[in-house]
């Protein structure tokens, strides 16, 4: 039988919630046996040129440029696209930079804090540009199934790949939503 395939994205993100999937150790042995992961930081696969998966993770808010034309993709590319955490589900911790315009986000990150001498706010083709606002997924493109948290602990990650692959969308038990 065919393994189901999977393809997993970070964009605006600090990678703890692919840290948490990691964090499944040994469980990740199973699950991986279930699966064909495709695309994803873990295989580190850099080419967003997605293949068709039945299932797309997205971890991290949509900030600039480049993660919205990924997740646009990987919309495109997936049967199911899951939320993945709470900067995922929400936009999480990088919506604070909301208030602020994208001028005054940068001449704060690079130019105005207490250690910086003669900073520059770097510019390059390669470096995306920021979008006025950090976006939840949903509000860029369809989500079809939701797992906040910060990061989702591993339980909550295996719970919701082994209903993915049973052929049900994850509705966590409420036991799983509780935070300490
Ligand atoms: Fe990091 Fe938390 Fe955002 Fe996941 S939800 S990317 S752990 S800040």
């Amino acid at each position: 039988m065919k393994k189901p395939k999977l393809a997993t994205v970070w964009c605006e993100a600090c990678a703890g919630c692919h840290m948490s999937f990691l964090d499944l150790d040994e469980g990740l042995v199973d699950i991986l046996s279930q699966v064909e992961l495709t695309v994803s930081p873990l295989t580190d696969v850099k080419d967003f040129a997605f293949p068709h998966v039945d299932v797309g993770i997205v971890e991290g808010g949509v900030g600039n440029q480049e993660n919205r034309e990924v997740i646009e993709r990987l919309r495109r590319q997936c049967r199911l696209l899951i939320a993945w955490g709470d900067c995922a589900v929400f936009g999480g911790i990088h919506t604070l930079r909301n208030g602020l315009s994208t001028g005054e986000v940068l001449r704060c990150s690079y130019v105005e804090t207490a250690g910086t001498v003669n900073g520059v706010i770097p510019c390059h083709e390669d470096i995306p540009p920021l979008l006025d606002k950090v976006l939840p997924v949903n509000a860029v493109v369809a989500v079809d199934g939701y797992v906040p948290g910060c990061p989702p602990a591993p339980e909550v990650l295996a719970y919701c790949l082994k209903e993915l692959l049973a052929g049900r969308l994850p509705v966590l038990p409420e036991e799983m939503i509780h935070f300490d």
